[in-house]
Formats: structure tokens, sequence, C-alpha cells
């Protein structure tokens, strides 16, 4: 059987462990063992990595324990607004949605935009239509917000120095045929400004894949994620510079931190089924499996 491997995130986030209740620790470790199991599945059979990683993502979508569909984080007038973007590292195609409502699995709207549109990104209305031509499901707003993403969506509008707290889900994987695919998708940054967009659904910022190198979802600060263009900055890393995968991620992590600080994470797998998980805050919700291995799931920094 030849070599494949998967790698998600569920957020990475500067916080404190007692900010996380024992419970919701254990939901998120939940969801990432299901998401990872989902997409595992799909690389153990022989299946494509751009299967795999949309697989994984959808699980997370559904998951209100995580910010991307189900569970999004609200802007500042309190809407859900997602982002997501699927790329494929055999051909370079990619699809992309930003700012869209309503769209159950943002993931398989950027995966219609990639695979029935000319364009690599649609945004808010444009994308929506998309999506029901496409007959993908859509839900009212109702569906997408919880008990939790209300609460933290108060304590922003009523308290100045309120956190805003932000995360996303992504996955890499590597197939049996060689092949290297990404998805990320996102609520965005809470109390975000409506039209925000970020790094998530920008090609070569929060989302890259080349079969020539590696393929990478960002998390953190998205300002400052697709300011430093990371993803893209750890494939030319990788493909100009012949840095081991690691030490690629945590350059880009690295790059210009004087103008680029801020939360920033990464998963990426390279041709080879080398993975790394690299992250500048004390918690990244993170998972893989590499061939039969034994799934690790991790959170914090020292695990
Ligand atoms: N990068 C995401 C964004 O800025 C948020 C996150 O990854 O936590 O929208």
């Amino acid at each position: 059987m030849k070599k494949y491997a998967l790698v998600i995130h569920g957020g990475a986030v500067t916080m404190k462990p007692d900010e996380l209740s024992p419970a919701e620790e254990a939901a998120q470790r939940k969801g990432l063992a299901e998401a990872l199991q989902a997409g595992w599945e799909i690389l153990h059979r022989g299946g494509p990595a751009l299967d795999a990683v949309e697989a994984v993502v959808r699980t997370l979508e559904d998951n209100e324990h995580f910010n991307a569909g189900r569970g999004s984080g609200l802007t500042q007038q309190g809407e859900v607004k997602m982002d997501a973007a699927i790329m494929d590292g055999r051909t370079l195609n990619a699809g992309a949605v930003s700012a869209v409502s309503y769209v159950q699995h943002p993931i398989s709207l950027a995966r219609a935009v990639m695979e029935h549109s000319p364009h690599v990104c649609l945004a808010e209305l444009g994308a929506l239509e998309l999506a029901l031509e496409k007959g993908l499901a859509v839900k009212p707003p109702s569906y997408f917000l919880t008990e939790k993403t209300r609460q933290q969506w108060l304590e922003i509008v009523q308290k100045e120095e309120a956190m805003a707290m932000h995360d996303t889900v992504g996955a890499v994987a590597l197939d049996q045929d060689g092949n290297l695919a990404v998805a990320t998708s996102t609520g965005g940054i809470e109390g975000q400004l409506k039209g925000r967009v970020g790094d998530s659904p920008i090609i070569g910022g929060g989302t890259y894949a080349s079969n020539d190198s590696c393929a990478v979802s960002c998390t953190g600060d998205g300002e400052v994620i697709m300011r430093g263009a990371l993803a893209h900055e750890v494939h030319a890393l990788v493909k100009h510079k012949g840095l081991p995968l690691a030490q690629a991620c945590q350059a880009a992590i690295a790059l210009r931190d004087d103008e680029l600080k801020g939360d920033k994470g990464m998963i990426a797998i390279d041709h080879h089924g080398n993975i790394a998980l690299e992250f500048n805050t004390n918690l990244m919700r993170r998972a893989y499996r590499v061939g039969t291995g034994e799934p690790v799931v991790a959170m914090w920094k020292d695990e």
C-alpha cells in the first residue's frame, strides 16, 4: 500500500487553560477524532485527497464546537458570515467563498466554485446563488447560532475590552496516488466588521496546495497571515529553498515577526508524507494519522 496521511486543525488561539471548560475541551477532542476518521477512511480505501479534506471540513462545519459552519462566530451585527477555500495540489485548481450565510457546508460550495464556475472566489449573494443552483444544503440563521456564540457576541458588543475569539478548521492530505489537497473553513473573528474577509479563502494566504511541494492550511489572526501570504511562503520555502516541512512552517510563522505580530498556526503535509503542525499560540486543536498508524489528537502546546 502506498503512503497516505491526513492532518487536521480546529483553530489556534492564545487562551488560559481555565477559559476552556473540561466539557468543551472533551467535545472538541471528540470532534477532532471524528473528523479525522471521516477523512482517513477515504484515504485508506484509496480515495482522493480532495475528497478527504472536504469530508473532514464538512464534519467540523456540522460540529457546533468549532468556528466554521454551525457554531461560527458572529459579526458585529450578530450575523454569521463564513469563508472557505479548497485547493487541488495536482492541478492548482482552487475554489473559495467569502462572507457567505445560510450555506451548511461552505467548503462544498468552495468546491462547487472550483468545479462549476470559471472563477476562483465568489462572495455573498453570488456564492449563495451558486449553492442554490447546485442544490447544496442551506439552513436558516437559527441553525448556525449556538448559546456559546451568542454569549461571546454579547460580551464583545457590551464590553470594550472583551477578547475577540477567532478560530478556523482545516485539513491537508496526501492520498495513495501521491496527490495533495487542502481545505480551510471559518466563521472568522468574532465581532468582525460586516464584509470582512479573512485569510482562509485567500489562495496563498491561509490555504495553498501544490503537488511539487506541500499543502498548507493556516489559522490565527487572518490579517497577519494574509499580509505574510504564509501558506504560499511555506510552499516557496519548501520548493525553492528545499527546507524540510516543519522548518519551513516555523520560518513562515517567524516571518517579519515585528510587523506580523499575532496568533499564527498551520498544518502542512508534503509529497513524501512528512507532516508539520506548528503554532505560536498555547493552543491549537489538531489531529493527524499517518497511514495505518495510531490517530493522534492534541490541543495544548505541551502535548
Ligand atoms: N484565520 C481566521 C480568520 O482570520 C481565524 C482563525 O483562524 O482563527 O478569519
